[in-house]
């Protein structure tokens, strides 16, 4: 029995070693990459078990192969503004692993996005996409381009200048970007004009996130934000709980926020809160998602507009204060890191229940260990809001065989893989003696789903 403890804590300790010693290299190759050193030393902490059960991936260097990107562009993106003054800004795209189907990950336009974003988010996105159960491998792009106040021509004559560099990168079978922060409907119109244009050819299947009328998918636009609350509906139902007569706040009010408050809504949450990043808006009588609706989607306009027709909601110029609002359940459905220590606190303090994260990464590494140690459901990002790339998958689908499914088609699609994908995490977590982490669940769910088929491929 000695003996077997000793040699265990042998293997547990050379296994150690040998993450720890990625980690350095991840580090020392990518200087002040915060947000991309995070998302990989978050995988890395819940996969240890993984690799002290099977051996097999670290004789492979998996680890090292894994966080790793395939390829890295950055280019050049000049455009013209409507005074006739030459812009420039900085495009990226990264092509990270390409085990399971062709790189799969959408495009964020904002002013922070650079090197380190675009690899924690390419990062993330090949462990969520394998989640799906999809065949898609894991890329990002983007620029720091900022949408915010320019016009529509502008945003026109950016997205073709993007275009044509990315257009020299990208297939239906090579790399199918989307739509991410700042890259909806229309950026996507205007992009696959380009690219169809430069091609000669129409190649539906290049980009998802299209608009209805050009090949786009039916429930597309609704997938990430109920993706999100199936995701938690099949938490809650887990623990005996139901979504009806909760009260909830989403930060947002974006497409993943919108459609996350219409789903909630409908299976009769009261949403009291939501934002953009100028602030938030707090209406104890519950959110009106037309009035939502209405300014982000068609006026493009502030959230702080909504008063004006909502006398009796709030309005705050802080959007960390949303989380001191009392909550049942909380969805931060807008961007990295949003919830730190102090939010999460402060959400475990008003009796939180459940936590579904919307947006990419928002909750801090401490946020997320408070919620762990305080029993609170957590669901991780890459699992909860990959019913998007999932039904945008679909929508490759749907390309190429050239039909169009309806929106209950899909929707029921979207269900099923959302279960699935919730289902799969606890099995891991068990699998691994971590029952209810569903951190530790999805991490491992996802990383061995492409680790195996690494291997598989050999070494490439
Ligand atoms: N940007 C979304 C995500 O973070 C969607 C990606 C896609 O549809 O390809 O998963």
């Amino acid at each position: 029995m000695q003996t077997f403890e000793k040699d265990f804590t042998k293997v547990e300790d050379s296994v150690q070693q040998y993450v720890t010693s990625v980690h350095k290299k991840v580090l020392d190759k990518n200087p002040n990459e915060n947000e991309f050193h995070q998302a990989v030393g978050d995988l890395l902490h819940t996969i240890t078990p993984v690799l002290q059960k099977h051996p097999i991936y670290i004789k492979q260097n998996i680890l090292e192969r894994i966080v790793e990107p395939e390829r890295f562009i950055s280019f050049r993106v000049p455009w013209i503004d409507d005074s006739g003054n030459v812009q420039v800004n900085r495009g990226f795209r990264v092509q990270f692993n390409s085990a399971l189907g062709p790189y799969k990950g959408g495009l964020r336009f904002h002013p922070s996005v650079n090197n380190s974003i675009i690899k924690f988010l390419g990062f993330e996105q090949i462990f969520k996409n394998a989640l799906t159960g999809q065949p898609i491998g894991g890329g990002k792009g983007g620029s720091d381009f900022d949408p915010k106040g320019k016009s529509d021509t502008e945003i026109m004559r950016f997205c073709q200048s993007f275009m044509s560099e990315l257009a020299n990168h990208i297939g239906p079978d090579i790399d199918v970007p989307a739509g991410d922060i700042g890259v909806g409907a229309r950026e996507i119109g205007y992009l696959f004009g380009q690219y169809k244009k430069m091609k000669g050819r129409y190649e539906a299947g290049v980009l998802t996130g299209k608009g209805l009328n050009f090949n786009g998918s039916l429930a597309r636009k609704e997938a990430t934000g109920y993706g999100t609350v199936y995701f938690l509906q099949e938490m809650l139902k887990d623990h005996n709980m139901d979504l009806r007569g909760t009260t909830v706040v989403v930060s947002g009010s974006g497409n993943v926020s919108i459609y996350a408050m219409e789903k909630a809504m409908e299976l009769g949450a009261k949403v009291v809160a939501c934002s953009d990043s100028d602030g938030y808006i707090y209406d104890e009588n519950g959110i009106n998602l037309k009035t939502v609706k209405r300014l982000k989607e068609v006026e493009r306009t502030r959230i702080a507009n909504y008063i004006a027709e909502h006398p009796n909601a709030v309005y705050s110029e802080d959007c960390t204060g949303i989380w001191s609002i009392p909550c049942d359940i909380a969805l931060p459905c807008a961007t990295q890191n949003e919830i730190d220590e102090n939010a999460a606190n402060n959400l475990v303090f008003n009796g939180v229940r459940a936590i579904a994260e919307g947006a990419n990464m928002p909750c801090t590494h401490e946020a997320i260990s408070i919620f762990l140690e305080n029993n609170i459901l957590f669901g991780p990002a890459k699992a909860v809001n990959a019913g998007g790339v999932a039904v945008s998958a679909l929508e490759m689908s749907q390309n190429s065989s050239r039909v169009s499914w309806s929106f209950n088609e899909v929707d029921v699609k979207l269900k099923a893989i959302m279960r699935k994908i919730y289902h799969d995490c606890v099995e891991a977590a068990d699998e691994y003696n971590n029952s209810g982490n569903l951190v530790a669940g999805a991490n491992i769910a996802g990383f061995t789903k492409v680790a195996d088929t690494m291997i598989s491929l050999g070494v490439i």
